[in-house]
């Protein structure tokens, strides 16, 4: 291995479930990759979720909030389950993940979906329409109507009760989420689709003009405007059409839905969340499956590629990236699977021996 000429320092939230397990799969893949390509890693594992309400009472104890914000990027694995489903709401792990978001002040969320070649008959579109699907969306994160006042329930004029919420963007907050929106581009295929409704929405009028003037930093990028009807239509009809989408809080929580329905595989997605400065959060988009979980079932591949989008987009660190990206197509050709994405004429591997292969691939790649 090369000598180490850069170091970082990782916290790991393994969580609950099958969390532990495909974190310890994706820290050694993390750590490997990183060897070849000169970067050492030091980890830090700390409790969170479920697990870390059991133990300390609390689902972010401080101690995991201040390691994560000192590290240069954290790696989640998945928290929850039936255990604490009927705990009151502060004492819920999911309640610890939406105090660790804003404790990192990750405003963008990054969800990825790709239509890996081997997988395509997983997916819930057609063969010809789902083949070669390979797009991002970027998700503004912590504004907009989830979070904008005033905001509750009242009675109108007539008595009636009735509730109400309202979405609020300041310039501030669409310029930064579209120069992370561009940079990802950028880092891709150099074309972005901006998300909005404003042909009815001042809060849509004032993005598009936003991220129409951010645009002119970035004349390397190609930019396009789409309605969210019209966006969450074409998704279905033609998704190939799309590199990266940016895309407000609401519309973004829909359509990263339905965009990865399109590949029908819950246990390969990966997703990132990003800040101004500070660690990015990097995670599966699956939950902890306790249906799954101790039994070395899992899936581990999404957490791999989350690891990939920590080199990537967390660090910068491209080529240890795609190594693991690469590393992940090859082991899906030599045909290993999980349960979730077995097929027939396949090798069924567990969650472990995934891994294994994943180390070896790794090595062969340049
Ligand atoms: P949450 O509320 O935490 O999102 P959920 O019940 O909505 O949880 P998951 O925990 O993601 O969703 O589980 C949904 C189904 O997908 C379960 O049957 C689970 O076993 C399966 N599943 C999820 N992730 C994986 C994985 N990595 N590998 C294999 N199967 C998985
Ligand atoms: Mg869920």
């Amino acid at each position: 291995a090369a000598t180490p000429s850069k170091s970082y320092s990782i916290t790991l939230l393994p969580g609950d479930g099958i969390g532990p397990e495909v974190i310890s799969v994706a820290k050694n893949v993390l750590n490997f990759a990183g060897s070849l390509e000169g970067i050492e890693f030091s980890f830090q594992e700390m409790p969170m979720g479920g697990s870390a309400l059991d133990l300390i009472g609390v689902p972010l104890p401080e101690e995991t909030l201040s390691a994560a914000k000192q590290s240069d990027a954290v790696l989640l694995g998945a928290i929850g389950g039936y255990k604490w489903d009927r705990n009151e709401k502060h004492l819920k792990p999911e309640t610890g993940l939406l105090q660790l978001r804003a404790g990192l002040e990750v405003f963008a969320n990054l969800r990825p979906t790709t239509v890996f070649p081997q997988l395509v008959d997983a997916s819930t579109l057609k063969k010809e329409v789902a083949e070669g699907v390979d797009l991002m969306v970027v998700r503004e994160l912590t504004g907009g109507i989830y979070f904008g006042k005033p905001r509750g329930f009242d009675t109108d004029d007539t008595g009636e009760e009735i509730g109400y919420n309202t979405e609020v963007y300041a310039s501030h907050e669409v310029d930064r989420i579209a120069r992370v929106a561009f940079e990802t581009a950028r880092k891709r295929y150099g074309k972005l689709c901006s998300v909005d409704k404003a042909n009815v929405l001042e809060a849509s009028m004032l993005w598009r003009k936003r991220v129409t003037a951010i645009a002119t930093e970035y004349p390397d990028v190609e930019l396009s405007h789409m309605y969210v009807d019209n966006a969450a239509m074409q998704l279905i009809r033609d998704p190939k059409q799309f590199d990266t989408i940016v895309t407000n809080n609401i519309f973004g929580d829909i359509l990263s839905d339905e965009a990865s329905m399109i590949t029908g595989s819950i246990g390969m997605l990966p997703s990132a969340s990003l800040g101004a400065k500070g660690p990015g959060l990097f995670e599966p988009i699956h939950g902890s499956a306790p249906d799954i979980a101790g039994q070395d079932k899992a899936n581990p591949l999404a957490t791999i590629l989350s690891a990939a989008m920590l080199l990537k987009y967390g660090l910068g660190e491209e080529n240890a990236a795609k190594r693991i990206e690469n590393a992940v197509l090859d082991a899906l050709n030599k045909g290993f699977r999980t349960g979730d994405i077995f097929s027939a004429g396949n090798k069924l591997v567990g969650c472990k021996e995934m891994g294994e292969e994943i180390l070896k691939s790794v090595e062969s790649q340049v």
